[in-house]
């Protein structure tokens, strides 16, 4: 049964699709079977891998709205891992589930039936908390948090938390909080360290360990349609991704947490 991390902040720029093109290859490198949900209707990480939304017959949308299984959507990807695409359609989705009972648990119902095919689910989720988000948290096993390391970053973390709190009251009762994922972060100053150790005393959520520092290699991998771990494969950032995806597949060296942030909420 595959293990789902769903990556999620409400706010955009943030790293997630960075985050899950990244832990996707890099898990994949670990020899685990992968399987990458683009949720956002932007479908910046079905670009990034390669693929044009404006050309697919076929995306996640369908798979929510119940019309195709899961398997009949999923493409290979050139770093590895499998992809559920996201299109434009799927802003439409939205409006759509808003009206069907059961509309938070479609995405884990489709997951359900191709789970045995894969080790990890790893979610996309859009920068906001709507039906989506939701639908990615209630079919996780665990939520990752990245976090910007910047001024005011932790209000968006507060209501994130209150959402996940909801989740696990009302749909997901499994769902944990993995950590928060410090991203862009600036290592000469020390803002980054304290916007991220605020982080860790105001909510006692684990800090991953490491962050991801912020690096111009980031910006050339998308345009490639490859993540970093190809682009840059010797870099700081894939090396920390990797540190991480060994932390989630529970091998080797990564710790996966600070010492002494102790655990994460719910
Ligand atoms: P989100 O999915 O949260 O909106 P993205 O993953 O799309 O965020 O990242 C936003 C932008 O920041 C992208 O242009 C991406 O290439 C860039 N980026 C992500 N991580 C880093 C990093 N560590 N250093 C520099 N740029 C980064
Ligand atoms: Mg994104």
């Amino acid at each position: 049964m595959a293990r789902v991390l769903a990556v999620a902040n409400q706010k955009g720029g943030v790293a997630k699709t960075t985050s899950v093109a990244s832990l996707g290859a890099a898990l994949s490198e670990l020899g685990q079977r992968v399987l990458l949900v683009d949720l956002d209707p932007q479908a910046c990480l079905t670009f990034s891998l390669g693929l044009d939304p404006d050309a697919l017959e076929l995306s996640v949308h369908d798979v929510l709205l119940g019309r195709l299984p899961a398997g009949i959507v999923t493409r290979p990807t050139p770093d590895g891992a499998d992809l559920l695409p996201a299109t434009i359609e799927l802003a439409g989705c939205e409006a759509i589930l808003l009206s069907r009972t059961g509309r938070e648990h479609v995405l884990r119902l489709a997951l359900d039936e191709v789970a045995d095919q894969y080790d990890f689910v790893l979610v996309d989720c859009p920068p906001s908390l709507g039906v989506l988000t939701i639908n990615g948290l209630t079919a996780a096993d665990e939520v990752v948090i990245p976090l910007q390391c910047e001024t005011l970053s932790h209000r968006g973390v507060g209501q994130l938390l209150d959402t996940v709190a909801d989740v696990q009251r009302l749909t997901n009762p499994r769902l944990r909080v993995r950590g928060v994922l410090p991203t862009l972060f600036d290592a000469r100053t020390a803002h980054s360290r304290a916007v991220v150790l605020d982080v860790a005393t105001r909510y006692e959520v684990t800090i991953l360990e490491p962050p991801i520092a912020r690096s111009v290699r980031f910006a050339e991998a998308p345009g490639l349609g490859r993540s970093i771990l190809t682009t840059a494969s010797r870099s700081k950032g894939a090396e920390a991704y990797r540190a991480h995806a060994r932390a989630i597949a529970g091998q080797g060296s990564g710790t996966g947490a600070a010492p002494g942030t102790g655990p994460g909420t719910g």
